[in-house]
């Protein structure tokens, strides 16, 4: 049986929060009824419940409906399926079909700078089993872009070999976590290269996966000279919203209903700060009615100079999460912008800190000669911004060897010459 693909709204074909509210009405019912086929929401279903009177969907009803107690199509239908990175432990799944995967495709592809035919795309997110890598892939191809596959977790692609294809292919575009585009940098300044000269073709970082604080994408776009394009998603869902030029991040409420659970009071909303719900509208393979992220956020109703009009999303992580130092909280956000609204000329790219009761210890990563004024520069604005006693060192926390060697993965092999060594034989990597 061929399935049709419902036309899917696209950027600008709203032009108020009312007209974007009929789009999801006019989608929800058929939403509903491919819920009900997957024999997670039947009985939830069974009552002829609305949305609204429905409970949420935990993280933990994926994982004890694994792997295929939430799959709503028939198994031949299914075109790819992942697990999130998640806990170690119970795997939590997820599935999707070639009609899923227009509407994945589609969302992660909504970056103001544009992907096209013109782009080459680092991809530099894991495959296996996630499902970032393959978003990321099936977007840029769909916009014709040449993907060069980089993986970050392959032993395929040590960090110097990502340097050598973003120099020598002329990347345009990537995708990682903050975190690595960082490395990236210190990798390129090993290779004698600078980062903000010597990739004349890159025109965008695109990243998410991890929190970023304004001051570390401040400096990574410094670092590279470009735009750094902001993405929040999971394995479970997809990309969820995605920046504008304006630099705010846009939930794609056309694509998915999106609600803000209060833990405390039980209350739903639509905007505020809390927990994201969401309901994507256009899955079939495992359709999500309410599905709670447990991401903490704060979701706003204002307007936006973009026009998109789209509700905007703060993620807020685990950013009021932190350690106590002599009973004042240290949050790593805040402690992050410290780090990165350093002076330049630090060039510090990596540190690590441990708050322990009576004192915050960090240890950075700065350029040779610099790492003196780099600790007394820390120390002072973590006294003046937490009012802790601190001690800073400098020291290497990347490793040279990690960002310059070439590393190749060879194949198995059995039979092996007198003076070859054949421990390689079967753990071949
Ligand atoms: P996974 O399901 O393993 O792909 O990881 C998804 C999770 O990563 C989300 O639920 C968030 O907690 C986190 N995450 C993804 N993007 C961002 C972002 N832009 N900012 C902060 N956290 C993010
Ligand atoms: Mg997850
Ligand atoms: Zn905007």
């Amino acid at each position: 049986m061929t399935q049709t693909v419902p036309r899917l709204p696209q950027l600008g074909e709203w032009s108020s929060a009312g007209e974007l509210r009929a789009l999801q009405e006019a989608q929800l019912p058929e939403t509903l009824s491919w819920a009900a086929r997957s024999p997670f929401y039947r009985s939830r279903l069974a009552a002829g419940h609305e949305l609204s009177e429905l409970p949420l969907t935990t993280k933990q009803d994926l994982r004890d409906n694994y792997p295929y107690g939430m799959l709503a199509v028939e198994r031949e239908r299914l075109a790819t399926y992942h697990e999130s990175s998640g806990t170690a432990g119970m795997p939590t799944p997820s599935y999707y079909t070639a009609e899923d995967w227009v509407d994945l495709a589609e969302r992660y592809a909504r970056k103001w700078v544009g992907i096209s035919s013109n782009d080459t795309f680092l991809v530099r997110t894991p495959y296996a089993l996630m499902i970032t890598g393959h978003l990321a892939h099936a977007a840029a191809r769909l916009h014709g872009a040449t993907v060069v596959p980089g993986d970050n977790r392959s032993l395929a692609m040590p960090y110097s070999r990502v340097i050598r294809v973003l120099h020598d292919l002329g990347v345009t575009l990537t995708w990682s976590m903050p975190t690595e585009t960082l490395l990236w940098a210190a990798a390129a300044r090993a290779a004698g290269l600078d980062p903000s000269i010597d990739f004349p073709a890159l025109r965008s970082l695109f990243v998410g996966g991890e929190p970023l604080s304004d001051a570390r994408r401040k400096r990574i776009s410094e670092i590279w000279g470009v735009p750094v394009v902001e993405e929040y998603g999971s394995t479970e869902t997809g990309s969820l919203a995605g920046e504008c030029q304006h630099g705010r991040m846009h939930l794609w409420a056309d694509r998915a209903i999106f609600e803000v659970y209060h833990p405390e009071t039980g209350e739903i909303t639509a905007d505020g700060t809390g927990q994201l719900v969401v309901t994507p509208l256009f899955r079939e393979a495992m359709p999500l009615l309410r599905y709670n992220l447990e991401d903490n956020v704060e979701v706003s109703l204002d307007d936006c100079p973009c026009g998109w009009r789209l509700p905007s999303v703060r993620v807020l992580g685990r950013s009021a999460f932190g350690y106590p130092v002599t009973g004042v909280k240290i949050t790593q956000n805040r402690l992050e912008d410290l780090v990165f609204e350093l002076p330049a000329e630090h060039g510090v790219l990596f540190w690590r800190g441990r708050a322990e009761a009576d004192v915050l210890r960090v240890q950075i990563e700065a350029l040779p000669g610099q790492e003196a004024a780099a600790c007394a520069a820390l120390g002072a604005s973590i006294k003046a911004t937490f009012g802790v006693p601190s001690q800073v060192t400098a020291g290497t926390l990347v490793p040279r060897e990690v960002l310059t060697a070439v590393q190749d993965v060879v194949k198995p092999r059995s039979l092996f010459g007198p003076d070859e060594d054949w421990d390689k034989a079967l753990l071949y990597y």
